[in-house]
């Protein structure tokens, strides 16, 4: 994107408000990163302390490295949650920000330039809103989740009002101009109004209405009859425009310690399983039992990224505690295990990897389809079965539903061994994957569908000055 529509003389000024989790972090920074090469400024503002060191650590690196964005931390004063139905620390702290971003009014009001428009996460927009009314902007909400999954929450508070629309006895869940969900896709907590997950999107589904666009990181080839449906009003009558403009680009980030470089340079094209279940998602032991038996028995190369907690710093388990003697020994020559994090965006641009087992957070989605990575969809939590549903119809990857969410269901390693076969054999998949990463190439492309997209909200927002 350099040839930027955007002139040096009228610039628009962009405050970017990401909440916690680098699944909700990351799409922010590739978002600003992007603005800044299109002639915009922007101003990141982010709570403090963070949930993770991955976090602080992206945050720090993107500043050096990005010395023209301007920062705004604020810190999180301690709040007791509202309730006690989770004790995921990422959902506290959305909760938390969300009941201390009035804080924020009179930081933004004193920015210079300006502010021009406030891009949100959806997790926190009922509160931004209210500022951005106040301060006559327009806010735009930054969905980290599918336009399939933005379909869902739009819709429920009102599946959430009416506990007959929203029973776990129901097979299918109907949204209007959609096909219907299985019910097997709604992440459990939806069935608890309390839950404070489910009351968190409903109040920030209750705000969409207000605000001016949501961008999603998708592009239209991607997910057509859901964005022409939610865009016609077919799912709701009264959302605002719902703006496809990804998949983000990603931008330079820290050389970590990548000892699994030189190690995937010399393995053959497309021969490496890669294995990553994003950045917050720990298997039980018992899983990990299963998946390290069925990568001893195959035959094919691998690239493991092991995860044991939630929370990054929690993480204290040395592979050899996890891992058996007779794993290690018989694979040292075929594949690899990483504990801690690693740089998915370079890997998944490595000649060497031929298919992805992914939890299909969002981001890791957009990754695979921008690099036409065939996927193996596990999901595991949350949106993640939406996902599954999105990767399978564009024909990026496979995914096998009976194997449950995450956590409910333990997964033989004759199961797994068998998809993966199915993963790095079929030839119709690599195909349609690649055709996925040359639609994905062409949306960003400048006067492709999410460029275009991204050009008509940047220029509307010059024009408002
Ligand atoms: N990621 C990474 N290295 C890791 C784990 C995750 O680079 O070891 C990145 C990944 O590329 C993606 C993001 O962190 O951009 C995770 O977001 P996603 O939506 O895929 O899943 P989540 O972590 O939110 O479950
Ligand atoms: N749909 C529609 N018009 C059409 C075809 C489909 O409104 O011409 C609806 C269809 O009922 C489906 C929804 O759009 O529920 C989205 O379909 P899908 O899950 O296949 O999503 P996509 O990946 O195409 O966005
Ligand atoms: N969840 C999610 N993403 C995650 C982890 C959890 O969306 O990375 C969802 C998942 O559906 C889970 C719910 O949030 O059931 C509540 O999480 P909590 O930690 O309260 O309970 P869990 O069900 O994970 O034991």
């Amino acid at each position: 994107m350099s040839d930027a529509l955007v002139s040096e003389a009228i610039r628009p000024h962009i405050a970017l408000f990401p909440s916690a989790g680098m699944g909700h972090l990351t799409p922010f920074l590739r978002l600003a990163s992007m603005l800044l090469s299109n002639n915009c400024d922007v101003t990141l503002i982010t709570a403090k302390p963070t949930v993770s060191v991955a976090e602080s650590t992206h945050i720090s690196f993107f500043l050096s490295t990005h010395p023209e964005a301007k920062h705004l931390e604020f810190q999180l004063p301690y709040l007791q949650p509202s309730n006690s139905s989770t004790d995921d620390p990422f959902f506290i702290q959305f909760e938390a920000i969300l009941r201390s971003v009035h804080l924020l009014h009179p930081l933004l009001y004193s920015l210079s330039p300006p502010l021009t428009a406030i891009f949100s996460d959806f997790v926190v927009a009922s509160g931004v809103t209210r500022i951005a009314v106040d301060l006559g902007l327009p806010h735009y909400v930054v969905a980290t989740f599918s336009a399939k999954f933005l379909s869902l929450m739009a819709y429920l508070p009102i599946l959430t009002s009416d506990p007959t629309k929203l029973s776990s006895l129901s097979t299918e869940i109907d949204i209007p101009g959609l096909k219907p969900l299985p019910v097997e896709s709604i992440p459990p907590p939806f069935f608890n109004s309390d839950h404070l997950f489910t009351a968190n999107l409903v109040s920030n589904a209750r705000a969409l209405p207000e605000v001016k666009g949501i961008l999603m990181n998708t592009f239209n080839w991607f997910e057509p009859e859901t964005l022409s449906a939610l865009n016609s009003g077919r799912v709701l009558s009264n959302l605002p425009p719902i703006l496809p403009i990804g998949p983000l680009v990603p931008y330079e980030l820290k050389r970590e310690e990548r000892q699994y470089l030189p190690w995937l340079d010399n393995q053959p094209t497309e021969s490496v399983v890669y294995v990553n279940f994003g950045s917050r998602t720990a298997m039980s032991k018992d899983q990990i039992r299963e998946l390290q038996d069925c990568l001893e028995s195959i035959e094919y190369r691998f690239l493991w990224v092991l995860k044991s907690s939630k929370v990054d710093k929690d993480d204290q388990e040395d592979l050899e505690a996890l891992l058996s003697h007779s794993f290690v020994e018989s694979t040292k020559n075929r594949g690899i295990v990483v504990k801690g994090w690693i740089n998915q965006q370079e890997i998944l641009a490595h000649p060497a990897i031929g298919g992805f087992v992914s939890h299909c957070g969002w981001n890791s989605v957009g990754e695979a389809a921008q690099r036409g990575i065939p996927v193996l969809a596990w999901p595991q939590h949350g949106d993640q079965r939406v996902n599954a549903e999105v990767v399978e119809k564009a024909g990026l990857g496979i995914w096998e539903r009976s194997w449950g969410w995450g956590v409910e269901s333990l997964v033989k390693q004759e199961e797994i061994q068998r998809k993966i076969g199915e993963l790095m054999e079929d030839k119709k998949l690599r195909s349609t994957a690649k055709k996925v990463g040359e639609e994905a190439k062409k949306a960003g492309e400048i006067g492709g569908s999410s460029n275009k997209v991204l050009m008509q909200v940047l220029q509307l927002s010059i024009q408002s000055l």
